[in-house]
């Protein structure tokens, strides 16, 4: 049996044939072209499916199911998208508008959920029951799996991990709340942290690099200037770094995972990334004698979407 996985985001609708390991066999992709509304979407979504799975099995019988990885909150027990920001999806009947076009078994979860089911199936927590997946890009996002299995919670959303307030009346989010995580553990946190030195410091190797035009500074001119030891931007990332490792912290103390994988954006830092992480973590961590949960890169990149959305019916 293989699976179908589709990564709905924002620009691309992507879908693949996936065999029980997580291998991906045929891929198609196509615009999303969100301005149409969800009807014509989620009929490109189908007939994407339909596609690229001629190109990998004779017969549809052979697929198991579809799973579709999106940008947002779905609801299984009503089968309804609530929201979905990047979509301008409000109540959305997904799954209602997928049984006009196929019999299918048809899952759904958030994208970062799927991500992280992915990395549990066929990357680096592969293996492991229990792992918590946190993708640091624009905002912070998180998939947990708990005993193989994607947790997402009765109301979907236990995997809004970058909404968990770590600073009380701190920085305001997008979502209304002041101090969630992902104002400070993004790579949006990075770049606004960056510029705001830089404003200060027009001297700074932070402003030269940039030659003082500071919409310049990127998530990466912080970090390759502390990679090369400029002591503001290492201490702009050192605080980067500790507000990471407060939200980890909570995590590894709600969860226990066995890893956290670290993807997004700012997960290309690399080992320089996990070797601050490393510095600081231990110091947060409860029980300081006992072991507690390996934090790694994130493996499967691109893919991880469309693996993990397959996986979701596995
Ligand atoms: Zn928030």
């Amino acid at each position: 049996m293989v699976y179908i996985g589709v990564d709905l985001g924002g620009t691309g609708i992507k879908a693949g044939v996936v065999d029980e390991q997580g291998n991906i066999i045929a891929k198609e992709s196509c615009p999303t072209g969100v301005e149409r509304g969800y009807a014509p979407v989620i009929e490109d979504i189908a007939k994407l499916c339909t596609r690229v799975a001629s190109r990998a099995v004779h017969d549809m019988s052979e697929i198991k199911c579809i799973g579709i990885g999106l940008p947002g909150i779905y609801v299984p027990a009503t089968g309804r998208v609530p929201f979905c920001t990047n979509l301008s999806w409000h109540d959305v009947p997904l799954l209602s508008e997928m049984r006009k076009y196929t019999q299918l078994p048809v899952f759904a979860d958030n994208d970062a959920t799927v991500a992280g089911l992915a990395e549990a199936v066929a990357g680096v927590s592969a293996g492991c029951k229990t792992s918590v997946f946190v993708t640091l890009g624009t905002g912070v996002g998180g998939g947990i799996i708990i005993d193989g299995k994607p947790y997402s919670g009765p109301h979907g959303i236990a995997s809004e991990v970058g909404h968990m307030i770590t600073v009380a009346g701190g920085e305001l989010c997008t979502c209304g709340n002041k101090g969630c995580w992902e104002r400070y553990a993004s790579a949006t946190a990075i770049i606004r942290e960056g510029r705001k030195y830089a404003k200060f410091h027009p001297d700074s190797a932070l402003a030269k690099a940039v030659n003082g035009d500071l919409d310049a500074i990127e998530a990466k001119t912080v970090i390759d200037l502390a990679k090369e030891g400029d002591p503001a931007a290492s201490e702009l990332f050192d605080q980067y770094v500790e507000h990471l490792c407060v939200g980890l912290v909570n995590l590894i103390n709600l969860y226990d995972p066995e890893i956290i994988a670290l993807g997004g954006g700012v997960s290309h830092a690399g080992q320089f990334l996990l070797d601050r992480v490393n510095d600081i973590l231990p110091k947060m961590v409860f029980y300081k004698t006992m072991p507690y949960a390996k934090v790694e890169l994130a493996k499967l990149g691109n893919d991880a979407g469309i693996i993990g959305a397959a996986m979701l019916g596995r």
